[in-house]
């Protein structure tokens, strides 16, 4: 099936049920409306000059728009170029040349900046840029307008060429560890995966699914539109761009079922709980299920997401060239599986852990590079096949990504092959880390990261925000709280309090950041 074929299908069961809520405009589609719309948009693109293969991008921070233009292009067969909000000029004139994009749609202005305005000033050094469509503006009406065009039976014909294998999306990656590539997805990887994240967390056409985070990611629009989308169930906007307060009452508003996040996301959402007047935990009685992924998860983070009553939430783990998602929890997993591990294998895919250097697969219990193989395998990095050719091997995917999976097969990632601090010789995983410092009662968030060190060639550095009102921390007491947990290597030597970390838009912090700052600090 393709992306387009599937929504069909859905609304074809389920006409009448909400399919997408835009909070902030206070609009609504059920999938009957939200099928009409999308179709809308596909004959306006067709008529625009849109064809299967060209690269549409698009540029704005979550809305429905966001969500009709992708639904659109995938019954066109155009190819997504997603393109992340934050963007400089620099960043996006890259993807824009890169990816080939003839088509990009743009939102009028996010924080302050116009994008029109900046797509106008890249355009020379575009040169297969042809179109820019600004949502919402007269051209944007006109372009509707123009879609009588393009008879919805012509769609159908179009639609009916285009086969599960194409490629559908070039989502750049998050750019943690360098400059983001762009991954290539076919209807196949992604659709596929949605679906089975949604069956992983158990989703039907009942289901009420805040997404905050960002569409421009696989999170947003495979995790949370996709899986919403092959289920039958309500994808709810809860704003443009992540806000703990404005989530937590969209939640509470729309009695969403399912909630998502990036630990810190799921950390600021929490914290808003305990010291808001007006939100409390009740907020949260509807909410069965949900996702914390992205980035370590923080078993204190799951805990106290449980006891909040959201007992169904799970974990997942992946990366953008795996569509994303590779492991996830499940509701009925152990309880210290469910806190401490990213949960087994998702369905019709196989995972292996081999040693980074000689690529041997290691027996269960070893540690050694995170490897996925399956439906979910981008196709490669778009216009690269050096890098392409560096990750894939005989169909795996080499994720750069630490893992242990034990007899059950529940996978512990432990970090990244990157962010490995080597003291003295002794490789430490900042993440163990990181969870011990958790546990302390004042620390809202610790991030470890390696300095260079004239002893040792690396020492670890704890960046830690503390909560509302808690007493300043010393370099001694935190070395005193640790000592309990970690062996002495693995305690670290420098600590520094900060009001926030370095994050990137998917809400992921920048550990080449800090560890930059580190350096600094040390000078
Ligand atoms: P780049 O590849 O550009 O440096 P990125 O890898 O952060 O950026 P993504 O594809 O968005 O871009 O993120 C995938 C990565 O996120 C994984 O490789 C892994 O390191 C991390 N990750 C995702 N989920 C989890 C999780 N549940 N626990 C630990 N790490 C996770
Ligand atoms: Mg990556």
């Amino acid at each position: 099936q393709t992306i387009g074929d599937n929504l069909d299908e859905t609304a074809h069961q389920h006409p009448d049920r909400e399919a997408l809520v835009e909070v902030a405009t206070g609009r609504r589609w059920t999938y009957a409306e939200l099928v009409g719309d999308v179709n809308l948009v596909a004959r306006a693109l067709v008529a625009s000059g849109v064809r299967t293969g060209d690269r549409v991008g698009i540029w704005a921070p979550n809305c429905a728009e966001w969500t009709l233009v992708q639904l659109a292009t995938a019954k066109v067969g155009a190819i997504l170029v997603t393109i992340n909000p934050a963007y400089s000029e620099r960043e996006l004139a890259y993807v824009l040349r890169q990816s080939g994009t003839r088509t990009v749609v743009v939102a009028q202005e996010f924080r302050g900046r116009s994008y029109p305005e900046m797509v106008e000033r890249v355009r020379d050094g575009c040169p297969d840029l042809a179109q820019v469509l600004v949502i919402g503006d007269e051209g944007w009406d006109e372009a509707l307008a123009g879609a009588h065009q393009v008879s919805p039976g012509r769609l159908a014909e179009l639609q009916a060429t285009l086969t599960p294998d194409q490629p559908i999306n070039i989502q750049y990656t998050s750019g943690t560890t360098g400059f983001p590539k762009g991954a290539t997805l076919s209807h196949r990887n992604i659709l596929n995966n949605g679906y089975f994240v949604g069956e992983g967390c158990r989703y039907t056409e009942q289901d009420v699914i805040c997404i905050p985070v960002p569409f421009y990611h696989c999170f947003g629009m495979v995790m949370g539109t996709l899986a919403a989308t092959t289920h039958g169930a309500c994808a709810v906007i809860p704003g443009p761009a992540f806000d703990p307060g404005a989530t937590l009452r969209a939640v509470r508003d729309e009695q969403c079922t399912s909630l998502y996040g990036v630990p810190t996301m799921f950390i600021a959402m929490l914290e808003l709980l305990d010291a808001d007047d007006e939100l409390t935990t009740a907020d949260l009685a509807t909410v069965r299920t949900g996702i914390m992924a992205g980035s370590p998860c923080p078993a204190s983070v799951m805990r106290s997401l449980i006891e909040a009553g959201v007992e169904e939430m799970t974990i997942c783990y992946g990366m953008t060239e795996t569509s994303p998602v590779s492991t996830q929890t499940a509701p009925d997993d152990p309880f210290e599986k469910k806190v401490g591990t990213v949960g087994r294998v998702g369905p019709h895919l196989q995972i292996q852990i081999v040693d980074p250097t000689t690529r041997e697969v290691l027996p269960r219990g070893a540690a050694g590079e995170f490897c996925t193989q399956g439906y979910s395998v981008m196709l490669g990095y778009w216009e690269d096949p050096e890098r392409t050719a560096e990750v894939l091997r005989d169909g795996w995917m080499s994720t750069g990504d630490l893992g242990v999976m034990d007899d059950e097969g529940y996978v512990e990632i432990t970090g990244r092959i990157k962010d490995l601090v080597i003291r003295g010789g002794e490789n430490i995983s900042p993440r163990e880390v990181e969870e011990v410092l958790h546990a302390h009662p004042d620390v809202l968030d610790a991030q470890v990261v390696g300095v260079p060190d004239e002893r040792y060639g690396e020492e670890l550095m704890a960046f830690l925000r503390l909560r509302e009102g808690a007493a300043p921390l010393t370099a001694e007491a935190v070395r005193e709280f640790c000592s309990g947990s970690l062996a002495r290597y693995k305690i670290p030597r420098h600590v520094q309090v900060v009001e926030e970390f370095p994050m990137t838009v998917t809400g992921k912090v920048r550990k080449v950041e800090l560890r930059e700052r580190g350096a600094e600090l040390l000078q």
